[in-house]
């Protein structure tokens, strides 16, 4: 089956306020085995409303609006539904009660605007709003159903449960969405779109998919199947050839981050880490204490942002910061070397770099530059990264900490050459 969400509000449009129901929504309906075509959002403007029920009504099986069913002038959802399926808008008297008596619980009198809400277009029928005044409006036609749902979350939600569930249900039993989402870092978007291609066609089953955050690329894999067996089962199909074809770029699925699955390889090796951290201040220490459980193989990091922290705290010879500058390759590796006598740990990361947006000096030390070194006791490699030319400070921070973390990650699984 197939659905179309129209959300309806000025603050949407507006951006007053985050349109969460197409989100809940779209949740909602895969878990039933439905799959989402289209969200649409428009503002409280009768006539684009209308011709959006037409055409989402014309395209897909089931079209669910949520909002503008209150009792004001801007509400315009019931007139819209009305124009678009060329029916008048009557008072129905099962609505009209259901308001009453919710006016009578809480003791308050009836006005005429409130009985404007009682009013649906012929043909439809009213839906109980158990914790509101607005019923919602069902509309059942040849080539599919309509549910005007209220815009309030909580109402939505519930009026979902009673009403577009059960529809569903009766004519899709057992069919379900399944998804996963395997992590990626150290391969460019593209790079994947190239390796995946095949895998990445718009009417495939699984549907296969890219997302970006932070130089993480997520791919997530959604199958539409008429059993959840069925529907695992193409995912999993899916999953290992993904892994196959990407190797160890691949770093977990899920929830997973690169610091929480370092740490869980740590654990398992009974290994222990240590930092010495410049430019970012103390944010890859962070990061790997974020992880439940790091102190047991998170042991002390070093936030040696000035020179003379970087000579006192880590060791470093004066003489190397003169000669080579702190943003240097030789210093990077001095940081680690330091980190790693003074700690004790089974691996030491050094991070120095120019996070900007000042103190560059184009081009031998540009905003940016960054070098990042990892030592254990087989040597110390160090990357030279030029991240200025497309990040902020926050980001070239964030980034360099990823860097630092794909690192010891690929050195724990034991191919993080030297
Ligand atoms: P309405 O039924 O259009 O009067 O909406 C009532 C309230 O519900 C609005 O003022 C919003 O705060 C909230 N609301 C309406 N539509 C949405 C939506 N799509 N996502 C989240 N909140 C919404
Ligand atoms: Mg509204």
């Amino acid at each position: 089956m197939e659905a179309h969400t129209l959300s309806i509000g000025n603050e949407l449009v507006t951006g007053q306020q985050l349109d969460t129901n197409a989100r809940w929504l779209s949740e909602a309906l895969s878990d039933l085995g439905v799959r989402v075509l289209e969200h649409t959002t428009v503002g409280d403007d009768g006539r684009r409303i209308a011709s959006t029920i037409s055409r989402a009504h014309e395209s897909a099986e089931l079209v669910v609006l949520t909002g503008g069913l209150g009792p004001t002038p801007d509400d315009l959802t019931r007139q819209a539904m009305a124009m678009a399926l060329d029916a008048p808008l009557e008072s129905n008297e099962e609505a009209l009660a259901e308001i009453r008596a919710f006016f009578e619980r809480l003791g308050n009198t009836l006005t005429p605007s409130n009985e404007t809400q009682a009013m649906i277009p012929r043909g439809c029928r009213p839906i109980s709003n158990l914790h509101g005044t607005a019923p919602g409006i069902q509309h059942e036609g040849s080539s599919g159903a309509i549910f005007a749902l209220p815009g309030v979350p909580r109402e939505m939600e519930e009026m979902f449960a009673t009403s577009v569930e059960p529809w569903v249900s009766a004519r899709t039993a057992g069919a379900t969405t399944q998804k996963a989402l395997i992590r990626t870092f150290g391969i460019s978007e593209a790079r994947i779109g190239d390796l995946l291609r095949d895998l990445m066609g718009h009417d495939r089953t699984p549907l296969v998919g890219t997302t970006a955050d932070r130089g993480v690329i997520g791919i997530r894999v959604i199958a539409y199947g008429p059993s959840e067996a069925e529907a695992r089962s193409l995912i999993q199909a899916d999953e290992q050839e993904i892994r196959r074809r990407l190797g160890d770029a691949v770093f977990g699925e899920g929830e997973a981050t690169l610091e929480s699955v370092v740490g869980s390889l740590l654990r398992k090796q009974g290994m222990t880490v240590a930092t010495a951290e410049s430019c970012t201040g103390g944010l890859l220490a962070k990061r790997l204490t974020d992880v439940p459980g790091s102190s047991a193989w998170f042991q002390c990091g070093y936030v040696t942002y000035s020179n003379e922290a970087k000579i006192e705290l880590l060791g470093v010879p004066s003489d190397l910061i003169r000669s080579d500058g702190a943003v240097s390759e030789a210093v990077a590796r001095a940081m680690a070397s330091g980190c790693g006598t003074r700690s004790g740990c089974d691996f030491s990361i050094s991070i120095t770099g120019i996070a900007g947006p000042a103190g560059g000096s184009a081009p031998t030390k540009p905003v940016g530059l960054v070098f990042i070194g990892l030592a254990d006791s087989r040597g110390i490699e160090v990357r030279k990264a030029l991240l200025g030319d497309r990040l902020d400070r926050k980001e070239v921070r964030d980034r360099s900490c990823s860097i630092a973390l794909n690192m010891l990650r690929l050195r724990l699984l034991g191919d993080g050459g030297m």
